[in-house]
């Protein structure tokens, strides 16, 4: 908007209706103090001024305007009819005026001056805004590189406070800060603490991580540059992202050399236990065994030695899985592989199931008549397994499937079906654990949590992929998928 200031009504009328032909918006203001009120109150793309007024004249109203912040940047026109003297045209000039007409004002040059004058101060007011604007955006970045910068001393700050080694890397992996601890490992930024020569070794291992987007844990043994023997550690490292991509990764380094001592006693302990009652309890089934064909089977004693010898191999169960838990930590289960008609191996277990459990039915749905290169007997242990389980875990319903399905590359999808308790989704990546065991099966149902560890660790040594489906309160499915080498 324009803002045209004259004492005389006829001069006001002429220019405003010249310009308001012009498409400009226009007001008007009959002297100084009016002027300078509407300045203050609206904003002027331009201020046309006439010098000789009564009251505050067109020199104070324009000094006063170009002294104020606020208006400081409205152009003014000054008019004159009179003061042509050059000293006039300088007061005018010096006092903020960006141009100078003098009547009679000729329309079109005065139109072609307003012309220019908007569009300057268009163009002025656009500048203004791009550089209100890109002050803020540096401002904006400042402070987030501010916050950044400290985001990482505090960061720093928490590793060099911890016990542990800690350190972060790039997304690529190079190490870009380590804590003091770091340095009683390894004498270089760059280089990981060096490995057991039967642990992997870090660089290719962190190489490998970094192209994942997980965090990861890994066992090595490291040692201190100033000793000689290697300690378990618990290798962490942890993503960290912005904007969903990754921007470093923090690892720490976390001595677990007492624990791992810990386990291991306990596990040496494990194994000379259950070889030691393994031989005493053979002997004992054996001599119940036949107390039992020795004895009148109508006959109460009977029915206490069956009794017995149910608990009996109850107990021998128990043993031969602590056994095999001893010999997979001791690297010494050994698998006899030779190929097999993997349908005759679950059509037999399954009759064996049938017998063992008389109460529960079970169905066979595919015959699965392939060969399967592997160890029969830890591919029955682990079917015996799944059933016996399934069993154990359904109570009510009393009915198992045995579904089996080619699937593509010669491979055997098998599952077990019950309609029993359930697993809840937090537990089902973690039943697989040994020792592991759901709260519920804990407090209702007997065991140690060891068959299904047995089992994993049969079937990933046969490349088989494994697994659970279920929904607490209506059963599990329990899977594994095996490579087959013919179809028979
Ligand atoms: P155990 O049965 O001796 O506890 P397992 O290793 O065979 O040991 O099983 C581990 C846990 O997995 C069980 O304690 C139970 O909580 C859960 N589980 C296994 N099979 C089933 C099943 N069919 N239905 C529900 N829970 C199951």
């Amino acid at each position: 908007m324009i803002l045209i200031v004259d004492d005389k009504q006829e001069n006001l009328l002429s220019l405003q209706s010249l310009l308001t032909l012009h498409s400009y918006a226009v007001d008007t203001a009959t002297g100084g103090e009016e002027a300078l009120k509407k300045v203050l109150k609206n904003n002027y793309a331009l201020v046309i001024l006439d010098v000789q007024m009564p009251g505050m004249d067109g020199f104070e109203v324009a000094e006063t305007i170009s002294g104020h912040s606020k208006m400081r940047d409205v152009p003014i026109i000054f008019l004159s009819a009179v003061n042509l003297d050059k000293k006039f045209i300088t007061r005018g000039y010096n006092s903020g005026a960006i141009d100078y007409i003098t009547k009679p004002v000729d329309p079109d040059v005065f139109l072609l001056k307003v012309n220019t004058l908007y569009k300057l101060y268009d163009q002025k007011r656009q500048l203004n805004q791009m550089q209100t604007s890109l002050r803020s955006e540096i401002e904006f970045r400042r402070h987030a590189q501010q916050e950044s910068y400290e985001k990482a001393m505090e960061l720093r700050f928490v590793l060099e406070s911890i016990p542990q080694i800690a350190f972060t890397t790039r997304p690529n992996g190079t190490v870009e800060y380590h804590n003091s601890q770091w340095m009683d490992y390894s004498s270089y930024t760059e280089r990981f603490p060096e490995t057991h020569p039967d642990d992997p070794d870090l660089e290719p291992e962190m190489k490998r991580i970094v192209n994942g987007d997980k965090a990861v844990e890994l066992e090595v043994r490291i040692k201190k540059l100033t000793g000689t023997d290697f300690r378990y550690h618990l290798l962490r490292i942890v993503p960290v992202t912005e904007n969903k991509s990754i921007i470093k990764w923090v690892g720490t380094f976390t001595d677990i050399e007492e624990q791992k001592q810990v386990q291991r006693k306990k596990d040496e302990f494990l194994s000379v236990a259950s070889h030691e009652l393994k031989t005493p309890l053979t002997s004992i089934k054996g001599y119940v065994q036949l107390l039992e064909r020795s004895i009148d089977a109508k006959s109460q004693s009977h029915m206490f030695i069956d009794r017995a010898l149910t608990q009996v191999t109850k107990l021998d169960r128990l043993i031969v899985d602590l056994l095999d838990i001893s010999r997979i930590e001791n690297g010494k289960m050994l698998l006899n592989k030779e190929p097999f008609s993997f349908g005759e191996m679950l059509s037999s277990t399954i009759e064996m199931a049938r017998q063992t459990y008389p109460n529960y039915q079970f169905h066979q749905d595919g015959a699965a008549a392939v060969e399967v290169n592997g160890d029969v007997i830890r591919l029955e242990q682990v079917l015996v397994n799944f059933l016996s389980n399934a069993v154990k875990y359904s109570p009510n319903v009393r009915e198992i499937h045995v579904i089996s399905r080619m699937l593509p590359g010669n491979r055997l999808l098998l599952q077990v079906k019950d309609s029993g308790i359930g697993i809840a989704e937090v537990d089902q990546k973690l039943i697989f654990e040994k020792f592991y065991r759901t709260d519920e099966s804990t407090r209702n149902f007997q065991g140690l949590g060891l068959g299904l560890y047995i089992c994993a660790d049969i079937l990933s040594r046969h490349q088989c992929e494994y697994g659970v489906e279920s929904n607490e309160g209506s059963g599990s499915v329990f899977y594994f998928i095996i490579p087959f080498t013919k179809t028979l």
